[in-house]
């Protein structure tokens, strides 16, 4: 074992490092600059916190996240780390005495947020701290093409000349080329080791759903994880509310979270799902930046994302202590229609057109027949190597599929005849129009009851008909013009496969919910379910005792590891994930002895 992984262990409890962690923390420690793309969950903190107590002096993190700051510190405190923050929920006899302990060298790690870091006694007290490394979390703030940025990042950079030669480390969970480039632009890294890692979230499935009574696709869903952690987002506070209600007045565990709220009120619920009071969070996108809490078991979308990076990052909140997760997202063409009007009346032009085209490939996630993982990839310009994920529903339940060349040819030669008999391009709704033998103005303006296709298509009915549409698309039969009206157009590939009449095979739309258990999810660790409800408990006590979230004593894969191996004595906790040093002098007769009671009433059950 070298001193990496003997620090892994018996300071942090692990037994492995995670993808490229290894890699970056050498980088770091060899005096490079560092730039790390990891994916929600990847283990970025252990990246500059491991580091940090290997060599002598102070590390520096700067993060915007005031939230995150005194829990990060709780957690590293918790296992035996010096660590301190500084920011503005701090009185001023407390922020002094932290100060005397950087004076006296007593801290391993410094939380900030960045613009403290400008103000000029700062700068005087950075140079006489013994500065050795400094942290950058969530340096995608640092560029406008993000999607959260902060001015105060720009400043960052001027560290580079107050302390030179001291290695900083970039680190965030969303880039794209741009983005990533900017990283590296605007906080001067010097020939920084780039590490990447791949967004594949392996321990997350997911599954789309087509939208019909959603209160009650979600109460079905949830009933069957009681125990577990959640967040339900919704477009709305209006929705998020009523969700939450809903779900209060049947006796689940579940609060609202959004901007409307007042800030006390915000935070008792945020508080109470961090520690686990409330089990169910029902949230506008507002909830999530901050949040780390690492057993959300689940994440629901009542309503359709506004692109993928957003539900990536959403769904991303799930399963972040590497155990399994679950996506669903429920999805309605009426929910496409609603958001496609709104759009329709963004009065600037290219924002238009770009919150179009996130919304086509929002659809094209939602409807593709597919591997959801792979579409998500491919978003982030990775491929996945394997046709079949095995964790998606389009995998394991491949979509049915139907002869659909009348049907194809019947719309394609709609959009044909239109452009054949005169002027200008249409969108969907008319050609849908058309087909069905609809009866509207624009119709009789245009003559267009006298078209061959007019009221061809009278056996489905109109949403039937934009589904196919969109699948059209999709196969790249119909393209749809980015310009100010979405018009329709046939393809170079779209004439060739109506004129050679060839067979076009389509998905048959979204099947309806088959109500069925959900068996228990593979990646779960296997343990005895009773005794890990009752060593939650057990944490519960002492978490609250100690005012901080249950995760902060130990983590749900600690508590399942335990729940297999019955450990009752100290020696025995050896090996379980989670359990280093500190936690061990701290908690572990608390834990041991709960399995020791546990077992004189109930069998010890035999796992392989
Ligand atoms: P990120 O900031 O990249 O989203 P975190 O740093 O919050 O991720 O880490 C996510 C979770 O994974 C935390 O609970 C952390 O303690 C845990 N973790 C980090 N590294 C490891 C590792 N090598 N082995 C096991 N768990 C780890
Ligand atoms: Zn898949």
């Amino acid at each position: 074992m070298d001193d990496l992984q003997l620090t892994l262990k018996t300071t942090f409890g692990y037994n492995e490092f995670r993808p490229l962690q290894r890699e970056i923390i050498e980088s770091t420690l060899a005096g490079r600059d560092v730039f790390a793309l990891l994916p929600t969950g990847g283990g970025k903190s252990l990246c500059f916190q491991l580091p940090a107590l290997l060599q002598p002096g102070l590390t520096v993190v700067v993060s915007p996240l005031i939230a995150l700051m005194k829990d990060q510190v709780d957690q590293l405190q918790a296992v035996g780390v010096a660590a301190t923050f500084l920011n503005s929920t701090l009185t001023a006899d407390e922020s002094r005495s932290r100060l005397r302990g950087l004076h006296r060298g007593e801290w391993r790690l410094l939380y900030v947020a960045p613009e403290r870091l400008m103000l000029d006694n700062w700068q005087e007290n950075l140079k006489n701290w013994n500065v050795t490394a400094i942290a950058i979390d969530e340096a995608h703030c640092v560029s406008e093409w993000g999607h959260d940025f902060r001015p105060e990042y720009r400043q960052i950079s001027k560290l580079r000349e107050l302390l030179p030669g001291i290695p900083l480390m970039a680190l965030t969970a969303t880039a794209t080329e741009r983005v990533r480039a900017d990283i590296i632009k605007h906080l001067k890294l010097r020939d920084p080791g780039i590490y990447v890692a791949s967004f594949n979230r392996p321990n997350l499935t997911y599954r789309v759903l087509s939208k019909d009574q959603p209160q009650k696709q979600i109460i079905d869903f949830v009933r069957k994880r009681e125990d577990e952690s959640g967040i339900i987002y919704c477009a709305s506070r209006a929705g998020a509310e009523r969700i939450a209600e809903a779900l209060a007045g049947r006796g689940f565990s579940a609060r609202a979270y959004h901007a409307g709220l007042d800030v006390v009120e915000r935070s008792r619920n945020q508080e109470a799902f961090l520690r686990d009071n409330t089990k169910i969070i029902c949230a506008t996108i507002a909830f999530g930046m901050g949040i780390n809490k690492p057993n959300v078991r689940w994440v629901i979308h009542h309503d359709l994302p506004k692109n993928i990076e957003g539900y990536y990052q959403e769904t991303g909140r799930a399963g972040r202590d590497g155990l399994p997760g679950d996506c669903l997202l429920l999805f309605s063409g009426g929910d496409a229609a609603k958001q496609t009007h709104f759009i329709d009346e963004i009065t600037n032009e290219h924002e238009k057109s770009v919150a179009r085209a996130q919304l086509r490939q929002m659809m094209h996630y939602a409807e593709s027949s597919g591997c959801r993982r792979s579409e998500l990839l491919e978003y982030f310009a990775e491929t996945f190597p394997l046709d079949n994920c095995g964790a998606c529903d389009n995998c394991n339940e491949p979509r049915e599929t139907y002869d659909g060349t009348i049907v194809a040819q019947k719309f394609l030669s709609c959009i044909y005849r239109i452009r054949q008999a005169g002027q200008h391009g249409v969108g969907m709704n008319h050609i849908i129009e058309v087909l069905t033998g609809a009866d509207t103005e624009k119709i009789s303006r245009w003559n267009h009851q006298r078209l061959t296709t007019y009221g061809i298509g009278k056996e489905l009915a109109r949403p039937a008909w934009a589904a196919v549409g969109r699948e059209l698309m999709r196969l790249g039969y119909v393209a749809q013009a980015d310009s100010e009206f979405p018009v329709l157009e046939v393809t170079e590939e779209g004439r060739r496969v109506l004129v050679a009449r060839e067979r076009i095979t389509l998905t048959k739309p979204l099947a309806l919910p088959k109500a069925k258990r959900v068996a228990r999810r593979e990646g779960d660790i296997e343990c005895d379910e009773i005794l890990f409800a009752r060593l939650r408990e057990v944490r519960k006590r002492l978490a609250d005792e100690r005012g901080v979230p249950a995760y902060i004593v130990f983590g749900d894969t600690t508590l399942r590891e335990m729940a297999r191996a019955y450990p009752t004595r100290l020696a025995e906790l050896e090996g379980i994930t989670g359990v280093g040093e500190k936690k061990r002098a701290e908690f572990g007769d608390t834990f041991t002895r709960a399995i020791d009671d546990f077992l004189k009433s109930n069998p010890r059950m035999k796992f392989d």
